[in-house]
């Protein structure tokens, strides 16, 4: 059988480091083209203008928005009204409403929608949601500390609003947590460092209901630290590290999933496709919001790149 085809959209960071690969090492997929205000994928055909993608192929069935949260909506919206399904990078919008309604389209239009969250297929996830399945959580701790300068080098789009902040590496953690609860928690308290002068939050202090705390950083040197580490009623200790790929339970590393987070997305995708479904869960963006109405906004040093 002939692959299907995909189109990025949006060929940045993300698409070269990620997408792109997952792509070529895909059983489902072939990258036909990209639609790039500046960028290319050798050997790919590019168009400069998505109006002009969407009429000229009618051959590619999926697009896969690889663009920061802001651009999402008016894109998938375009695409999702030409017939064709819809893979999103997570954060999947800039609002939750905005999302909700591209679920409304993909629904009237009969095709596929996919909120991705990477983290999700991250090696250790689904062994720490069989760890806890049926347990009571008492107790948990999310740290999620990285580099900004390193992980979104220049990327100013970030400290606009709608780029989230330090919650655009959070939001990763959140998808997680949100996955391997066995009950959800809700946001209890927040505190959000806002560097001077900046729309989003560079730092954060999250409580959240059952026990669990976050801890986010984006000015931590070296090696990052995205770890997550859940207690239960029972005496299960779960803990994740390297962002969801290494999960230890009781004190004992377990194995993981063999299939990495980018080309399990892409296969998620194939099976949505195959049954025109959609798979699009805002918990994890439920939570940001949240903390961002609750949150107490203190003002830290002023940041740049
Ligand atoms: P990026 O490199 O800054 O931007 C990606 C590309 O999006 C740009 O190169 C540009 O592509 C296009 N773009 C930017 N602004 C746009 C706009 N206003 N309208 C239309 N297109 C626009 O960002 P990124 O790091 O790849 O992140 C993109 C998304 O992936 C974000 O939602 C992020 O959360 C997610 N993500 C990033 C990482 C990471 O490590 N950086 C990891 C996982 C997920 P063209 O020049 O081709 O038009």
């Amino acid at each position: 059988m002939t692959n299907r085809k995909v189109c990025i959209v949006g060929v940045g960071k993300i698409a070269h480091d990620q997408h792109v690969p997952a792509i070529d090492k895909s059983p489902d997929w072939e990258l036909a083209a990209t639609v790039s205000r500046a960028g290319s994928v050798e050997g790919i055909p590019i168009f400069r203008d998505f109006d002009v993608m969407l009429e000229e192929r009618p051959d590619i069935e999926m697009v896969s928005l690889c663009m920061p949260p802001m651009a999402r909506y008016q894109y998938a919206r375009k695409a999702l009204l030409a017939g064709r399904h819809v893979m999103m990078e997570k954060p999947p919008g800039q609002t939750l409403a905005e999302v909700q309604a591209l679920v409304g389209m993909a629904k009237e239009k009969g095709v596929a929608l996919f909120a991705t969250w990477h983290s999700r297929m991250g090696k250790g996830v689904a062994g720490a949601k069989a760890a806890l399945a049926g347990k009571e959580v008492t107790r948990g701790q999310i740290t999620w500390k990285e580099d900004v300068r390193q992980w979104h080098p220049g990327q100013e789009w970030v400290f606009e609003p709608g780029g989230m902040g330090v919650f655009d590496p959070g939001i990763n953690a959140l998808s997680i947590l949100t996955e391997i609860l066995p009950e959800p928690v809700h946001v209890t308290r927040a505190e959000l460092d806002f560097p001077e002068g900046r729309y989003t939050a560079i730092a954060a202090r999250i409580e959240f209901s059952r026990g669990v705390s976050m801890d986010l950083d984006w000015l931590q040197k070296g090696d990052p630290s995205w770890d997550i580490e859940v207690e239960t009623a029972e005496g299960t200790r779960v803990v994740l590290k390297f962002g969801g790929n290494e999960l230890w339970v009781d004190g004992e590393k377990m194995p993981g999933a063999e299939i990495e987070e980018y080309p399990a997305l892409y296969a998620r995708m194939a099976e949505l496709v195959d049954q025109r479904a959609i798979d699009v869960d805002l918990s994890p963006m439920t939570h940001v919001a949240d903390a961002m109405t609750l949150g107490k906004r203190l003002t830290v040093e002023p940041f740049s790149f």
